[in-house]
């Protein structure tokens, strides 16, 4: 499979580099479920894509997502119920008109996955809409609502849509391409994005990407945090870019944090365990076995994520203990061998049988639920610009994301960008030429180390709860280095891929620090202690570079 996927990219790639300057219709930035259904939904409409991934393989977080993507698609189920349960989860946030698109747009966009070759888990005992699907509970949700792929959903959506894509002629697909910065042309007072300035991550060679239409898609920002479930492409490029081209930032002091990552030093990547594993039944304990989410909600271990992030976080502080527990030996091995398999096997794999054992977890960032400001179409406020999925801040999600609305916010607004290019084409236009610099892709070393000196600082100084003064301090050390940034950029021949990618870490946890500061309540996952209530009226912050680090 993979072998078919790397030939159809080589042949993909071939025909691009032989002629630098075509004019797409759209400039797709990120091959995750976002990026890949708005490729499809164009192929359909006849216009000609191009999509651009990081790394040697699409590897954002989509591959990753476990638990599944919620719809109403059950009898007991309805839009306002899905609509209420968001709106509960973003603590007063949400923006509604948003939130209804989404929740009403679910059944079609499900038909439409399952019309790409998505297979969604099937049981004969829901008969919803024709399509048998298995339904999971997952927490903040008042009924079975979650349509998964075992517990490798996103991986199925990922297998599916990139199936799809290499049988469309209207796609094209390159890897290893990092995406530096957005052409921003003046057309009369207006700004439009021309398309995008590219690196090839193994050659280091600049080169302009011209489209009439360019859709962001690169995924949430996680690794700016130490702790983080996300992959290493999930770096928060696309907001930085965004952000230099002149576009605001909304919403990006929430990040959720997941209460439940496996808890395995030894282990490189981290592994999430599935909110699902909750709703199946899963337990949170101490290590005394004490169940110390009674009392902290109704809900007790079925808690909002915020909540129960903070409970493990206060309950490790308390002990001193460096994680807790998720005990869901309760359930027969036979069904959590058949829900869970690859959970099963994962903690196998580190000498835990979750059918006899608990599972150790600590929680890590997970989610961002702000990002680059787009209304209800996708649109930036830069004509030709938009931005979808993690990236983007579309208001769903408000100040704490309901879980598993992610997956179906990817694809339901990818859908909407696309719909609204379709409608009101951008003009062509004759690229003009720009100045292009090479990198270089060796070296670097340095910048590696203050990335991740600068993830260690998010961790302490931003995370789960904050205090004014650990935001201050750590606004203090970005500022330092901002400065020190500055100064590489500016030395010629010291430009590598590694001080490009500090450079957006640096601007986006500055920015992010920012909001968090401008924000002076707690409210959904921005705890403050200085703050501990939540203010009367609801607000929205906008994230803006004063001073762009450009050269
Ligand atoms: C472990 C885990 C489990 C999850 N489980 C669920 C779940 O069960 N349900 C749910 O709804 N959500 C879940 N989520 C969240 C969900 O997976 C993501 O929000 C969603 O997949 C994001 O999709 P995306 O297309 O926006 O970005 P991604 O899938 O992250 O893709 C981003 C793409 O952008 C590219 N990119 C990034 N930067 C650049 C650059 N500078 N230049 C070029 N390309 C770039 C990357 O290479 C990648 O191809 C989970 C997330 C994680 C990490």
């Amino acid at each position: 499979m993979l072998a078919v996927f790397l030939l159809f990219c080589y042949h993909t790639c071939r025909k691009i580099l032989d002629s630098e300057e075509v004019l797409y219709d759209i400039l797709i930035i990120g091959a995750g479920v976002s990026g890949l259904s708005a490729a499809l939904a164009a192929a359909e409409k006849g216009l000609s894509v191009l999509i651009l991934t990081k790394g040697s393989r699409p590897d954002g977080s989509s591959n990753y997502a476990q638990g599944g993507i919620a719809t109403v698609s059950s009898p007991k189920d309805s839009f306002q119920l899905h609509i209420s349960d968001t709106l509960e989860a973003g603590d007063g946030l949400c923006k509604k008109e948003q939130v209804a698109i989404l929740t009403k747009n679910g059944p079609a966009t499900i038909r439409k996955l399952v019309e790409w070759g998505v297979q969604f888990t099937v049981s004969h005992k829901n008969e919803t809409d024709g399509i048998p699907f298995d339904l999971h509970l997952e927490g903040g949700h008042s009924c079975k609502r979650i349509l998964h792929a075992a517990d490798l959903t996103g991986k199925e959506m990922m297998r599916a849509l990139l199936l799809q894509v290499k049988k469309e002629k209207n796609i094209e697909f390159l890897e290893n391409r990092f995406v530096r910065d957005l052409i921003i042309s003046k057309r009369g007072s207006a700004s439009h994005c021309d398309g995008a300035v590219v690196i090839h991550q193994k050659s280091g060679k600049a080169s302009a990407i011209y489209a009439k239409s360019t859709i962001l898609a690169t995924g949430g920002a996680g690794r700016l945090w130490l702790h983080t479930t996300n992959p290493a492409d999930s770096a928060g490029d696309g907001m930085a870019v965004a952000a230099r081209a002149g576009v605001a930032l909304q919403d990006i002091e929430f990040m959720q944090f997941h209460p439940t990552s496996l808890y395995a030093p030894a282990l490189k990547k981290s592994f999430l365990i599935s909110e699902a594993v909750r709703g199946f039944g899963g337990i949170l304990k101490n290590h005394a076995g004490e169940e110390f989410m009674n009392g902290v909600h109704p809900l007790r271990s079925l808690a909002p994520r915020d909540i129960v992030a903070r409970a493990i976080q206060r309950e490790m502080v308390r002990t001193g203990k460096p994680n807790m527990f998720l005990d869901i030996t309760a359930k027969p091995a036979k069904d959590i061998k058949t829900h869970f398999p690859n959970i099963f096997a994962k903690c196998l794999e580190t000498g835990i049988d979750i059918t006899r054992e608990w599972i150790p977890v600590v929680p890590s960032a997970h989610y961002m639920c702000g990002g680059v400001l787009v209304d209800s179409w996708s649109r930036t406020r830069i004509s030709g610009l938009y931005a979808c999925g993690e990236v983007a801040a579309t208001g769903v999600h408000g100040a704490n994301r309901l879980a598993s609305n992610s997956l179906l916010e990817s694809v339901v607004f990818a859908l909407r960008a696309v719909k609204d290019i379709s409608k009101h084409p951008a003009p062509d236009f004759i690229p003009q030429k720009i100045t292009l610099e090479d990198i270089s892709v060796s070296g670097g070393e340095l910048w590696k180390k203050k990335k991740n000196e600068l993830r260690k600082m998010m961790w302490e100084h931003c995370g789960i709860v904050r205090t004014t003064k650990s935001l201050e301090t750590g606004l203090e050390q970005i500022k330092v280095l901002e400065k020190q940034c500055l100064e590489a950029l500016r030395k010629p021949g010291q430009k590598t891929l590694t001080l490009l990618e500090f450079q957006n870490a640096v601007q986006n946890s500055g920015m992010i620090i920012e909001n968090a500061l401008r924000r002076k309540e707690s409210r959904g996952l921005h705890c403050i202690i200085n703050y501990p209530n939540r203010s009367k009226t609801a607000k929205h912050y906008n994230a803006f570079l004063k001073a762009p680090l450009k050269k």
